[in-house]
């Protein structure tokens, strides 16, 4: 029900770097970002990812290649922020898939007006995808729960609420920017152990958080709910999502309201938003056992068990000054590992009536599996800064040093489908002001 035709795996496109083995942007994906040629004085616009090339939306829209009944949609996806795509729904952004995927397939009578619309991503410079009106992240991973219990409240059993109700605070929109933008290490206070009094300064214990991001589409009208069954219907699509972290500022301010400082400082995007409807084919069930509580009908979906996650698979690199362009793996792991879904998060963030408008983003919190390789950050994989992550080169960190450069990448394959990729978050730290 939720595959058609834009999932066809036999689909090939006249973009031939789409065919490329272990190409994350064949023509079953269709991700949407906002884009310019690096140096050029020219206005960001909208584009659709395919193989190695950006289709330009607004060059695009001007050849007449496109129907125009899709005209308004058209639009949206060319403007410099896609809050307007966002707020369409499902329909238009069907549609306009649908549309995508017609003239980018080989043999396309479109092929001539279309190829000369298509920018190098190499040649290319990214924006914010939308203008970010509230950014919320939420706490959803049971397994970095519990890790990161044990090492900031060792003595503490499992926290009650959390297989009762997706747990989030509200974080800060005026800092989230897209991937590459520089990670300024912040100041803080920050108290050691055995003092009685902090201090201010640099971090000494900064980290990422290997989250994704959820971009809402249509929001809802403050006072009313989103039914957990319609939350889908709400949601645009997915990004990679760093949401950098200094654990030192984070232990000490954190108690009792959560974090402030600690993470308000950067949050990272990768600039392309792959749709739900093309994650459709990688559709899994959440991880549940008998000895979970049953959840409470409000947060219930009637949706098949097998349909309710999504196995998006992830994995963190770190690059160092001394290793050059050489890439440290640091953890493999999949979303579907995720406790709550996405559509219980965006349920649970209106059942009171908070209002969610287009573009708002949700990060899904730090995603971690349930072995030593799939945790989601250094707090996690160095035990609290207890245990050094050792690099192939002989390096070895606790925490993020000056110069060091973290990669996040997502994709998702399963035999029966074409592999589809979320491109990388990049961000390199230096020395803060
Ligand atoms: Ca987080």
């Amino acid at each position: 029900m939720l595959l058609n035709a834009t999932h066809d795996p036999a689909l090939r496109s006249w973009v031939q770097s789409a065919q490329n083995p272990g190409c994350d942007f064949p023509i079953q994906n269709l991700p949407h970002g906002v884009f310019r040629r690096r140096g050029q004085d020219e206005r960001f616009r909208g584009g659709v990812a395919i193989g190695s090339q950006i289709l330009d939306l607004a060059a695009a829209s001007e050849t007449g290649a496109f129907s125009p009944a899709l005209a308004a949609v058209m639009q949206a996806a060319q403007a410099p922020t896609l809050n307007g795509l966002m707020a369409m729904g499902p329909p238009a952004w069907r549609q306009l898939r649908g549309e995508l995927s017609r003239v980018l397939r080989a043999g396309a009578a479109e092929q001539g007006q279309l190829a000369s619309c298509l920018v190098a991503q190499a040649d290319a410079e990214f924006a914010l995808p939308a203008s970010v009106g509230d950014y919320t992240d939420f706490f959803t991973s049971w397994h970095h729960m519990l890790n990161a219990g044990r090492i900031f409240q060792p003595d503490a059993p499992p926290l009650p609420n959390f297989r009762w109700l997706p747990i989030a605070y509200h974080g800060r929109s005026s800092t989230v920017d897209v991937s590459g933008a520089p990670v300024g290490r912040p100041h803080g206070q920050t108290r050691l152990p055995g003092n009685s009094a902090p201090s201010f300064g640099p971090t000494q214990r900064l980290d990422y958080e290997f989250e994704l991001a959820a971009w809402i589409g249509p929001g809802n009208a403050r006072g009313s709910r989103i039914a957990v069954d319609e939350a889908e219907a709400h949601v645009f699509g997915f990004s990679i999502l760093n949401d950098w972290s200094a654990r030192d500022v984070q232990a000490w301010e954190a108690m009792p309201l959560g974090p402030f400082l600690a993470k308000n400082f950067l949050t990272s995007v990768s600039p392309w938003i792959v749709t739900l409807e093309a994650l459709a084919p990688y559709r899994c069930p959440l991880p549940r056992t008998a000895d979970d509580p049953p959840t409470l009908p409000h947060l219930q979906s009637t949706q098949p068990a097998e349909l309710q996650g999504l196995d998006i698979q992830l994995q963190a690199s770190l690059l160092t000054a001394r290793g050059g362009a050489e890439e440290f793996p640091l953890s493999r792991s999949s979303f579907g590992h995720c406790y709550w879904s996405v559509a219980q998060m965006v349920a649970h963030h209106t059942e009171g009536g908070c209002a969610l408008r287009p573009g708002d983003l949700l990060g899904t919190g730090t995603q971690s599996g349930p072995g030593d390789s799939e945790l989601g950050c250094l707090l996690e994989l160095t035990r609290g800064g207890q245990r050094p992550v050792l690099l192939a080169n002989g390096e070895q960190r606790l925490y993020l040093e000056d110069g060091d450069t973290v990669c996040l990448r997502a994709w998702c394959e399963r035999s029966g489908s074409a592999r589809i990729g979320f491109g990388d978050c990049r961000g390199t730290v230096i020395s803060g002001g």
